[in-house]
């Protein structure tokens, strides 16, 4: 069985008709890349930059973060790496954010809703992202969104940023790609909308079950409620899809449900461009796209 996952590597992601998928890496942190590149991943498709914020003891500074993405960008060789910006709060606390507690913390104050707030915490992280654009070739993505004025607020924040780093005379790349994830319905009801302001989507299959279903992701109590194969979730995603391919975009999954091999042809068939996996399922996931019609 393994030999056979190997002689994976190299071969594309293709069906036996002739359609093909990117196949990507979730990592959590830097230390994963290697993983990531010995399974032979496109690129990687959702860099969680939370680590970087949960080990420290105090906001990590600009230079701190410039390290970490360029160092990713470099290792990466020219391969795409979605780095999504901070997504703190509800189930990942930081203690120097100084959250209030909250009767509600996945419907409360987090991840982009802290960054619209606190743009002098957004604009280091952007500002690293973007100084890191110069080796490699970054991408950015933002969770949590529900609106199209969020997006279009990012876009200010992230001009604003652009322009600081031009005056200082810093290289970085205009055209850094720049998507967001989809885990509310509200942004799936409003997706054509959304698909005008980025250039991709990502469905975070984690979140959008959990917000679609209004079932607790961490409560293990109601883990026989959270299906993520819900018709409800599943029709989310080909709305999404349809949204982002009417406005010439592109659409990935991010989320667990990616890696589910039962849903594959599914995918597929619905149209999304990419799905990123923990690196270990990449292999798995190219050998089911290749024995699919
Ligand atoms: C998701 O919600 O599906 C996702 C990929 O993000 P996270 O699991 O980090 O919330
Ligand atoms: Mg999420």
């Amino acid at each position: 069985q393994k030999e056979l996952l190997n002689e994976l590597k190299g071969k594309e992601n293709v069906t036996k008709s002739g359609q093909k998928i990117n196949l990507y890496a979730n990592i959590g942190s830097i230390s994963d890349i290697g993983l990531v590149l010995k399974n032979d991943a496109g690129g990687v498709g959702l860099f969680r930059s939370e680590f970087l914020y949960l080990e420290n003891d105090t906001f990590p500074t600009e230079e701190q973060q410039f390290s970490v993405y360029k160092k990713a960008a470099e290792s990466m060789a020219g391969k795409k790496v979605i780095i999504r910006t901070l997504d703190i709060g509800a189930d990942k606390q930081v203690d120097y954010f100084e959250l209030e507690k909250e009767e509600n913390p996945a419907l409360g104050y987090r991840a982009i809703r802290i960054c619209l707030t606190r743009p002098e915490i957004f604009k280091t992280q952007l500002r690293a992202l973007y100084r890191a654009s110069a080796f490699g070739q970054i991408a950015i993505m933002f969770p949590m969104i529900t609106s199209v004025w969020e997006v279009k607020k990012i876009k200010e924040i992230v001009e604003e940023v652009k322009k600081e780093l031009r005056e200082e005379g810093i290289t970085f790349r205009e055209d850094v790609e720049m998507g967001i994830m989809i885990e509310t319905p509200a942004a799936v009801m409003v997706s054509r909308d959304l698909a005008k302001e980025v250039d991709f989507f990502s469905i975070g299959t984690n979140d959008l079950t959990q917000y679609t279903l209004a079932i607790d992701r961490q409560n293990l109590k109601l883990d026989p409620f959270y299906d993520p194969h819900h018709p409800a979730v599943l029709e989310m995603i080909r709305i999404a899809a349809e949204s982002a391919h009417a406005e010439g975009k592109w659409i990935g999954i991010c989320g667990e449900l990616g890696a589910d091999l039962e849903l594959t042809e599914t995918f597929l068939k619905m149209g999304i461009d990419e799905l990123s996996v923990s690196p270990s399922m990449i292999l798995p996931i190219r050998k089911k796209i290749r024995e699919t019609e």
